[in-house]
C-alpha cells in the first residue's frame, strides 16, 4: 500500500516515513524543499529509493493536495507549524495553517477513491488544559479537551497557547468534516506528549533543532542550564509506529489515541546520562535537589497499549537521544 506521509522533512515526519518502510509500506513525502528532501536521504540512506518526494510548498494554498493524494491508501498528516517562540499572528502563523492544511488534506482524500483512512498528528496539548496548575494529580484520557475558545486563541500574548489551540481547533474541523461529508475514508488521530528522541531530520544548525528536543539538548549542550522541569513524553520511535497502529486498526476508526511513555523529569534526565557517560560529566546539566512531584499531571497511555504499543524505556530513549544530538552537533 501506498501512503502519503505529508512534512517528511520534519522531526516527526522523517521517522513516520522509516516506521511505515520497515512495516513494508511504499512512501509518498510532501516537502517544501527538494534540497531538503536529498538531505533527508543523505542523512538516512535506507530510505534511498523508497520515498518518492513532491513539492507543497505551503500547506494553506489552495488545492495544495490535489494531485499530490493520488493512488494513496493512507494519509499521515503531520505537518503542522510547530513553534512557540516570536509568534506574532497567532492565526497566521499556527491557526490558519494547522487548520486549513488539515481540511485541505481531507477534501483532497474526497477525491480518490483509493483512501481508507486519514491519520492526523494531534497532540495532548489538544487534551490538557493548561489554565489548571500543573500539580493536580489529574490523569487525561482521551475524553478530555483542552477548553481553550477560539477568541482566546486568537488574543492569546502566549505563543505556547496559541500553539495548543492551533492543534485543538484542527483536530475537531478534521472529525467534523468526516461527520458532516461523510466520505469514502475515515480518519483518526494520534496525541503524542512532548515527543523526544534521536533527530535524524534535515536541520541547519543546532538552533535549528526541532522544538521539542531543544530542552533535552540544553541539558547535555555544555550550557549547564538548571534542570527544574517536569513535563510528559514519548520516544519519536513510538510516536511514529503509532501512526501505523492508527492507519491499521479497524477499532480506531474516528477515534483519537493519545501516545505517552510517561513523565520527563528534567534531573532524572541528568542522573542517567550522567551515570551512563561518566566523561562527559562536563557538559550534561548537574540534577538539582528539586524532587519528584507525584503530583503532576498524567496522561493515560493505557488505550494505546491496548492496541500493541510497546514504549521505549526513558532511559534508552535519553540514552539515544542524546547520543545522536551529540552526533549532529559534530557536523557543524
Ligand atoms: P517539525 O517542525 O520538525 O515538523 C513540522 C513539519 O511540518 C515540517 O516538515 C515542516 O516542513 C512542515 N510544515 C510546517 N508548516 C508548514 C507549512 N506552512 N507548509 C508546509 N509544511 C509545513 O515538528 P515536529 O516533527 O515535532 O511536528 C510534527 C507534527 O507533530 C506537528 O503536527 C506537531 O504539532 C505535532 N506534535 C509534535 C510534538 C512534539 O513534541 N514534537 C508533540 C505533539 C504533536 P519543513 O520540514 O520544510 O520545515
Amino acid at each position: 500500500s501506498l501512503v502519503l506521509v505529508t512534512g517528511v522533512t520534519g522531526f516527526i515526519g522523517a521517522h513516520v516515513a522509516v516506521s511505515l518502510i520497515t512495516n513494508g509500506y511504499r512512501v509518498r513525502g510532501t516537502v517544501r524543499s527538494m534540497e531538503k528532501a536529498e538531505e533527508l536521504v543523505r542523512l538516512n540512506p535506507e530510505l534511498k529509493d523508497k520515498v518518492d518526494f513532491v513539492l507543497v510548498k505551503d500547506i494553506i494554498a489552495p488545492n495544495a493536495f490535489k494531485d499530490v493524494v493520488k493512488d494513496c491508501d493512507y494519509i499521515c498528516h503531520v505537518a503542522s507549524p510547530f513553534f512557540f517562540e516570536s509568534v506574532t499572528d497567532n492565526k497566521a502563523q499556527l491557526l490558519d495553517p494547522a487548520h486549513k492544511g488539515t481540511i485541505s488534506v481531507l477534501e483532497a482524500s474526497c477525491n480518490e477513491p483509493k483512501v481508507k483512512r486519514v491519520v492526523i498528528t494531534s497532540s495532548t496539548v489538544a487534551i490538557c488544559d493548561f489554565n489548571k496548575h500543573p500539580f493536580t494529580g489529574y490523569t487525561y484520557t482521551e475524553k478530555d479537551w483542552n477548553p481553550i475558545s477560539y477568541e482566546e486563541a486568537l488574543t492569546t500574548k502566549n505563543g505556547f497557547s496559541a500553539y495548543c489551540a492551533s492543534k485543538k481547533f484542527a483536530e475537531i474541523a478534521a472529525r467534523n468534516f468526516v461527520k458532516e461529508k461523510q466520505p469514502h475514508f475515515d480518519m483518526c488521530t494520534v496525541n503524542p506528549a512532548l515527543v523526544v528522541g534521536p533527530p535524524i531530520h534535515p536541520m541547519s544548525n543546532m538552533e535549528s533543532l526541532n522544538t521539542s528536543d531543544r530542552l533535552l539538548w540544553s541539558l547535555i549542550n555544555g550550557s549547564k542550564s538548571q534542570p527544574s522541569t517536569q513535563n510528559i513524553h514519548v520516544d519519536v520511535r513510538d510516536i511514529a509506529y503509532a501512526h501505523v497502529i492508527a492507519m491499521e486498526k479497524p477499532e480506531l476508526s474516528n477515534d483519537r489515541m493519545i501516545v505517552s511513555q510517561g513523565p520527563l523529569v528534567t534531573n532524572d534526565v541528568c542522573k542517567i546520562l550522567r551515570q551512563k557517560f561518566p566523561d562527559l560529566k562536563e557538559v550534561i546539566s548537574e540534577p538539582t535537589d528539586v524532587p519528584f512531584n507525584d503530583k503532576h499531571f498524567k496522561v493515560d497511555n493505557s488505550y494505546s497499549k491496548s492496541f500493541g504499543l510497546q514504549y521505549h524505556s526513558e532511559k534508552q530513549t535519553f540514552i539515544d537521544t542524546a547520543t545522536k544530538l551529540w552526533e549532529r552537533a559534530k557536523q557543524f
